[in-house]
């Protein structure tokens, strides 16, 4: 897109002999150092004019010789500051004006359309240095300047110019505004800036206390804490994070105990990348990924058996361990001063609530669980959690998608606005239309707690305002009981009783996991989707979660998927595989189910089967699902690595963990518009009677799971000659599976598309809904009758 237009202001230049025009550009232009670098661009090459930021992006006029304006488009393109993502660019030929110099206008309020807000941006290579030499922020802990800093998290409206921040209650000393106003300036219009004279500082609290606001003092307090296998909370960018020692087990144990937090995974920080070498495979995408200006927190791959020296209790039988970079002042302050290897760096919340993000909520809150609590005066505006990614296929896949990467918007052909899209529930995520772009929200969270319902609802209301969008169709699961489902309802009706417009759409979840990754993409025809995750609403009232699919963005056609195995207690099989296990055993042996059979599963007693197998024959409280996680659930629980998951998709990735290369041998399944695992089941029992290696097991049901999919997929292409496979849904999170059926299905002439931008779990939901809705909508338009799931 980019190349394409620049092309074109080339030739518009130099065809038509003019030496003036006007730029307007399109995309993450504000708050990322544009004007700056513009200006500098125009003294370089002499050239005369102006630049100011309004609500559709930038504007640019600038007047000179046609030669210098050519290498001025060309620098436009080649040295945009890092953060900078140009979306578009239109240029119109004008009279020279005859100005004198160039300069930086005042912003200016056009209309609703908005130009796009920056993610937060890690601290940079300069302020680190500035930290260290610049005399007014020496160790100054908000040190920032026009390429980094907080962006969304402070924002409380448009255009992003300080008064519009929470930084407003802070006058700038004449130090720095003399700095924010000098034009050859690093932080020349960097709306956040401050300094150890006028900007917000850092306070120490225990117990309710304060006990000092020195950043020395803290530091030194901070440390001697974490030293002492002591739990701290120290507010972030986009929220507060609980820290402990990840060398110490006690530390790790108590904060785990404290937060509620059974066995799910934390993330940890080490200094720098190379020390993260000693611990982690680190492949040079890996490196590139983790020291982005996003800084996100990536799953790397362990490389020993154990983390030497970290303790195992941070990730008890996962092969990654989620790995992240110093990306704030504080950060590398407090890192520099500590002598242990990593600390754990979790998310300031309880079980399953919103990070906290308030000062005095988090004193409090906190008190009966930090020995300290590090806060700074910061006001965090929009909440957001540090971002998760992995390595797959060489790309960079999503995971969980907030700080760095939100609010920037998925570029979509059809245009999109006034749709609101609710998601799906467990990881949820919502988005908003604007023109042609899909505004996904922060990670929200499961909407099972009232306090996510909160942010989720107050969020909701904040994109509306900041992105000027006032919903015209809102769009929400098939699944009756989802809250994003009772809420879409409930604001439609407020908003038609207050005399407003308002159509409601449904989409089903897996239609919409495959529509999202198509819309990330932007394919618009029809292709086969293959949906795999733990639970979706079915179309014919089921759990749904392995679907093969012939799927456009209006509507879709299910055509395989695995045979439905009941789930003896509902939800509750989810949260307990060994269930699932048991399901698996009566499906594939029915009368022949013996205790002999049963006693591979040695963490349950015989009366707990017996009463579940009861259960299961007379469909008691059983629905039936076909969700591929149940599947691995299944057979995670029959190789005894898990019983009870501690949260959502512990059993898929610890029987991820389990794989190895070098392996290809599959077990037998029957193919099919119903896809049956009987044979497998049978084989992987007997293989576990056997004494085989749970490894060699886990391996080869991996390979099964691919298998299922190529040879099913293969089967749909030549049945419909359609050559897209579109992989998505929370299964497809697995490194291992997907790399797999990516280069199986390549191999065999087809085209894989899977997500990179957006998560394939449930956070990327809201994104196909938004644009199946959007594509019924032209249809009802255009006066033919819209389809539905
Ligand atoms: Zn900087
Ligand atoms: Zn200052």
């Amino acid at each position: 897109m980019f190349t394409f237009v620049i092309l074109k202001i080339l030739t518009l230049i130099t065809s038509v002999d003019v030496s003036a025009c006007f730029i307007s550009i399109q995309g993450r232009v504000q708050g990322v150092g544009f004007r700056p670098f513009i200006y500098r661009l125009a003294e370089q090459f002499s050239l005369r004019g102006w630049v100011r930021n309004n609500n559709e992006g930038l504007t640019v006029y600038i007047e000179g010789e046609v030669s210098e304006i050519i290498k001025f488009s060309h620098y436009l393109k080649t040295q945009a500051p890092i953060a900078s993502s140009v979306f578009n660019i239109s240029i119109e030929n004008v009279e020279p004006e005859g100005v004198t110099s160039f300069k930086i206008l005042p912003s200016l309020n056009l209309s609703d359309e908005i130009t796009e807000i920056s993610p937060d941006i890690a601290l940079c290579d300069a302020c680190l240095v500035d930290l260290m030499e610049q005399p007014h922020r020496i160790n100054y802990p908000l040190i920032n300047c026009t390429n980094c800093g907080p962006r969304f998290t402070i924002i409380k409206d448009i255009p992003y110019d300080r008064p519009n921040t929470t930084m407003d209650i802070f006058p700038m000393c004449e130090l720095c505004a003399s700095e924010y106003r000098d034009i050859m300036d690093r932080r020349f219009h960097a709306q956040p800036i401050a300094c150890n004279d006028c900007g917000p500082g850092y306070e120490c609290w225990r117990e309710g206390q304060m006990t000092g606001t020195s950043i020395l003092d803290i530091l030194d307090m901070s440390v001697r804490e974490i030293q002492l296998g002591r739990i701290i909370a120290i507010k972030g960018v986009g929220g507060y994070h609980l820290v402990c020692d990840a060398g110490n087990d006690q530390a790790v144990k108590r904060l785990r105990e404290r937060k509620g937090r059974d066995s799910k995974p934390f993330a940890v920080m080490f200094k720098d990348a190379d020390t993260a070498s000693g611990y982690v495979d680190i492949s040079a995408v890996e490196r590139e990924v983790l020291l982005s200006w996003q800084h996100p927190i990536v799953l790397l791959r362990k490389n020993k058996e154990s983390l030497a020296g970290l303790v195992s209790v941070l990730n008890e039988g996962i092969s990654t361990v989620g790995v992240v970079l110093p990306y704030m002042p504080f950060h590398y302050l407090l890192m520099e001063r500590l002598n242990i290897p990593a600390i754990v760096l979790t998310s300031g919340n309880f079980s399953e609530h919103p990070i906290l993000i308030d000062n005095q909520e988090a004193i409090r809150q906190f008190s009966g669980i930090a020995d300290l609590v590090i806060t700074h005066q910061r006001e965090i505006f929009n909440r957001v959690d540090d971002s998760v990614v992995r390595i797959i296929a060489g790309s960079q896949r999503m995971l969980r998608r907030a700080r760095g990467f939100v609010p920037d918007p998925i570029h979509q052909t059809s245009r999109v606005e006034g749709i609101l899209a609710m998601g799906a529930e467990l990881v949820n995520m919502f988005c908003l239309g604007k023109g042609s772009r899909a505004y996904l929200s922060q990670y929200i969270g499961n909407l099972k707690n009232p306090e996510t319902q909160q942010f989720y609802n107050d969020t909701i209301f904040r994109f509306m305002q900041l992105l000027r969008i006032e919903p015209e169709m809102i769009v929400t699961d098939l699944h009756p009981e989802y809250f994003s489902t009772k809420l879409g309802h409930n604001l439609a009706q407020t908003l038609t009783s207050e005399g407003k417009r308002i159509t409601i759409e449904r989409v089903q979840h897996h239609h919409a996991h495959i529509a999202s990754c198509m819309a990330e993409h932007q394919l618009d025809e029809q292709v086969i989707g293959v949906a795999f995750d733990g639970t979706g609403y079915g179309s014919d009232g089921h759990i749904w979660g392995s679907e093969f699919m012939l799927a456009d963005l209006e509507t879709f056609q299910r055509t395989n998927h695995f045979e439905y195995l009941p789930m003896p207690g509902g939800d509750k099989a989810a949260e307990e595989p060994w269930r699932m296990a048991i399901s698996a055993l009566v499906m594939a042996f029915g009368k022949d189910l013996n205790k002999t059979i049963l006693s591979i599963l040695s963490d349950v007693k015989p009366q707990q089967s017996e009463w579940i197998i009861k259960m299961i024959r007379n469909r008691v409280n059983t629905p039936m699902t076909c969700g591929a996680g149940r599947y691995f659930d299944a057979v995670a629980a029959l190789l005894g690595i898990i019983t009870q998951a501690g949260y959502e998709g512990e059993g898929p990735m610890k029987l991820e963990a389990l794989t190895r290369e070098g392996i290809d041998e599959t077990y037998e399944i029957e193919l099919g518009p119903v896809i049956s695992f009987i044979p497998a089941f049978r084989a992987i029992t007997q293989e576990i009677l056997n004494g085989y290696d749970p490894g060699l097991i886990a391996t080869k049901f991996h390979n099964t799971v691919v298998l299922a999919i190529v040879e099913s997929a293969m089967d749909l292409h030549k049945r419909y000659s359609v050559d897209k496979v579109v992989l998505s849904g929370g299964v497809f999170q697995n490194k291992y599976l997907v790399e797999r059926v990516v280069s199986k299905l390549q191999r065999n002439q087809l085209r894989v598309y899977i997500h990179a931008a957006v998560p394939p779990n449930d956070g990327g939901v809201a994104l196909g809904q938004l644009i199946v809705a959007a594509k019924r909508r032209e249809k009802y338009v255009f006066g033919c009758t819209g389809k539905s799931d």
